[in-house]
């Protein structure tokens, strides 16, 4: 019987990486690329941004160099992994026109490689977990979701080093990492040392760590990574108020800072392109030249397009105030009650990469503070408009 957590050095890492692909996984994780860290295959430790930490705040992302060779020394960067899991841009099915009267409909096949997610934040493990609610939960379910997630193998990295827009702590996301993974990895690093502790959470993680090169960690070792997760825990960038947030959004549907936040919104949809929880959709299809063969094709759209609330001839939403208030009440109230769970994990990309620097965190304050101030004014006899 494997220990339950054991330590491995940077071989036992690729090791860890050579037995999943050997094992036939897809093995994507962290890799540098157009000035941020995006998600890409990974082949051996080589590909991962060794000795590099990402800066971030509202609307500013920066790379720099650490003066260690961290393994997974930077949270997150603009790819989420419902990339793979629920991709951009889908072929749902196509058809052809035969020699023949008939018309042949083919539905898009399943992928047969299955995907080993590699230093997955909790956070991220808490979307992933919400998109299969969203995806699989109801009455017609994504049966291409349902088959990558089904078979995605794991590798959580718990936070010890959160970013400055990350408020995972008040989501209760992370910075530690649940069962819904194989193996959660802890980075230990310090003047004397740099080992992973890595805690087994499936049978199928077992089965892949009992061929590693690794030796059984002990108390000292686990105190060690509980200890860091804590100041983690202790020290994130920012934290949301989530106290009565259901109830508080949905009395505000008429608050003032609703045209506040849209005086400076530009509509982009950059928070919907980066959040790892948003699922919005439309499709396409198109047809070739001769009107034989067609396809139908699924792709991200965002709540933040004028022309996505178009319905029965005209759009239900016009202003950039109906738009942000959509998706902020969405993910922070109605996912609720829609999905009983909140649409949000806290992972700050919709912070960081929107580029008037917009926060999800201050918007929830000023619905609060303006609560605050017009209840004031009603108290003493005033006229709100
Ligand atoms: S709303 Fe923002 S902080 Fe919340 S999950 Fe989406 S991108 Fe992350
Ligand atoms: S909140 Fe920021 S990122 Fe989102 S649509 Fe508005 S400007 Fe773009």
């Amino acid at each position: 019987m494997t220990p339950t957590r054991v330590l491995i050095d940077r071989s036992g890492l690729d090791a860890l990486i050579a037995t999943l692909a050997a094992q036939g996984y897809r093995v994507l994780g962290p890799t540098l690329g157009r000035d941020a860290i995006v998600l890409g295959d990974v082949a051996g430790t080589d590909d991962l941004p060794v000795g590099w930490t990402d800066e971030q705040e509202a609307g500013h992302y920066r790379l720099r160099r650490r003066d260690d060779a961290a393994l997974f020394g930077y949270v997150l960067g603009p790819h989420s992994f419902k990339r793979f899991l629920y991709p951009p841009r889908q072929r749902l099915w196509s058809v052809s026109r035969g020699s023949g009267p008939d018309l042949e409909v083919r539905a898009e096949p399943h992928d047969d490689r299955p995907l080993a997610f590699l230093g997955v934040r909790p956070c991220e493990i808490a979307a992933m977990r919400i998109q299969e609610r969203v995806l699989t939960g109801g009455e017609f379910p994504d049966p291409s979701y349902a088959d990558r997630y089904g078979r995605a193998f794991v590798v959580a990295v718990q936070c010890t080093e959160p970013g400055g827009t990350c408020f995972c702590a008040s989501m209760r996301t992370g910075p530690r990492a649940g069962t819904d993974c194989d193996l959660a990895l802890t980075e230990l690093l310090g003047p004397d040392r740099h080992d992973l502790l890595v805690e087994v959470r499936t049978p199928r993680g077992e089965q892949i760590v009992a061929g590693l090169p690794a030796r059984e960690a002990t108390d000292a070792d686990v105190a060690t990574a509980n200890e860091a997760l804590a100041r983690a825990e202790a020290s994130m960038g920012r934290s949301l108020d989530t106290e009565g947030i259901v109830e508080l959004l949905e009395r505000n549907i008429e608050s003032p800072a609703w045209g506040k936040v849209a005086d400076r919104c530009l509509a982009c949809a950059n928070c919907t392109s980066v959040c790892p929880t948003c699922f919005c959709t439309t499709v396409e299809d198109t047809t070739d030249l001769t009107g034989q063969h067609a396809e139908r094709w699924r792709r991200w759209d965002s709540c933040f397009n004028r022309d996505f609330s178009f319905i029965a001839g005209s759009l239900i939403r016009h202003s950039t105030r109906s738009r942000y208030r959509q998706w902020m009440t969405h993910k922070l109230s109605a996912w609720h009650r829609q999905f009983g769970t909140s649409g949000c994990v806290g992972c700050g990309r919709c912070i960081t990469w929107c580029p008037v620097g917009i926060d999800i965190t201050h918007e929830v304050d000023s619905i609060r503070n303006h609560e605050r101030s017009a209840s004031t004014f009603h108290t003493v006899g005033g006229r709100y408009r």
